[in-house]
């Protein structure tokens, strides 16, 4: 039999282990009798129980602490025995389903907490020096946020426990989960946070890794499905504007547009860097309903296309053929430009609009 070992040191399981009596449930909260300074048969338990934090606290005499010491406090054995006791017998959980896949809040939350989360981390020496040598400003990397990833657990745990401490909740919130103690934390890679900026509010974010994941890529999602109370990325598409163009205007444009997407957010952010022009960024496993949505909402007769060696690489190439015949059928004129480790990508249409004029 397979268990995970969420099941099986569970405060539910330990409970019932140790055979307490319940004498409310609602949510997430649990009262039982306290093993400690009750006799058993009270009808109203004096031990608040929170089966998410998965800790234990009685009202009364306030021992408190994890399911695993409570259940070494009551067999009168150490937290490790305990945990190796647990992990030996099939966990009882009472049909409380676990949740893996918690429903993704709604933007305005996730910006609200994304945001909060992204000033808890700091961008080192190095990932500065990267996006100076794109051509990026100081003031350009501040106003985007781009972040370095923390990644030493600890620091982690500490950073999620300031944003609970905030009130914020971090269930539904993409890339967060419940680590084995149960305590909250993040997936963490090494690389750079590009926070999916669409109509003014970060939508998740994506990561620019250091090294390339499986020679397949080098950027992800900050997403954490099938992780205890995890939450899965979408993929979110990302429009780069100046202040002053208004959204509303955009999205119910009457008159035909021009407008340049970037497969990947970081050759996105390259493109409106270097040309101040409308850039849309797409994930570089590039899908065809999310560009054909944008193209559709934002009138455009012209889309130049940007991929990046991905792209280009790991995506069949059907796929952005594809993409180009159902345009070009909505009578779309494309450009299609491939971009590789240029960093003065963009500048062409700059020229080109020169010369037109
Ligand atoms: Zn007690």
């Amino acid at each position: 039999m397979q268990n995970n070992v969420y099941e099986n040191v569970s405060i539910i399981n330990v409970i019932n282990k140790l055979n307490l009596k319940k004498t409310y449930i609602k949510g997430d909260t649990m009262y039982v009798v306290c093993p400690f300074c009750q006799k058993g048969e009270e009808r109203k338990g004096n031990m608040k129980i929170n089966t998410t934090r998965n800790v234990y606290r009685c009202d009364v005499c306030e021992l408190s602490g994890s399911s695993i010491e409570l259940y070494a406090k009551k067999k009168y054995v150490t937290t490790k025995e305990a945990f190796s006791m647990l992990l030996k017998e099939n966990p009882v959980l009472d049909n409380i389903p676990y949740n893996y896949n918690n429903p993704v809040k709604d933007e305005t939350y996730r910006d609200i907490v994304y945001r909060r989360f992204l000033e808890l981390q700091v961008l080192n020496k190095e990932h500065h020096t990267k996006l100076k040598n794109m051509n990026f400003t100081d003031e350009y990397i501040n106003k985007y946020l781009f972040k370095s990833i923390e990644i030493d657990n600890s620091k982690k745990k500490k950073i999620c426990l300031k944003l609970q401490e905030e009130g914020f909740k971090l269930d539904g919130i993409s890339g967060f989960y419940q680590d084995t103690d149960f305590k909250w934390t993040y997936k963490a890679h090494s690389g750079i946070f590009i926070p999916v900026i669409l109509d003014n509010k970060i939508q998740g974010l994506r990561i620019m890794l250091d090294e390339e994941y499986n020679k397949d890529t080098e950027n992800i999602w900050f997403s954490s499905n099938n992780e205890y109370n995890g939450t899965k990325a979408y993929n979110w598409p990302m429009v780069l504007k100046n202040e002053n163009d208004s959204w509303f205007d955009m999205y119910n444009s009457k008159k035909k547009t021009n407008i340049i997407i970037g497969t990947e957010m970081i050759l996105a952010h390259k493109l409106f860097n270097n040309t101040g022009k409308i850039v849309i960024g797409v994930p570089n496993n590039i899908d065809k309903e999310i560009i054909s949505n944008i193209v559709n909402r934002l009138n455009a007769s012209h889309v130049t296309l940007y991929v990046d060696k991905y792209t280009i690489l790991h995506t069949s190439t059907l796929m952005y053929v594809n993409i180009i015949d159902t345009l070009e059928e909505q009578n779309v004129k494309v450009d299609f430009r491939i971009a590789i480790n240029d960093n003065n990508i963009g500048e062409e249409i700059e020229r080109e609009t020169r010369k037109i004029a």
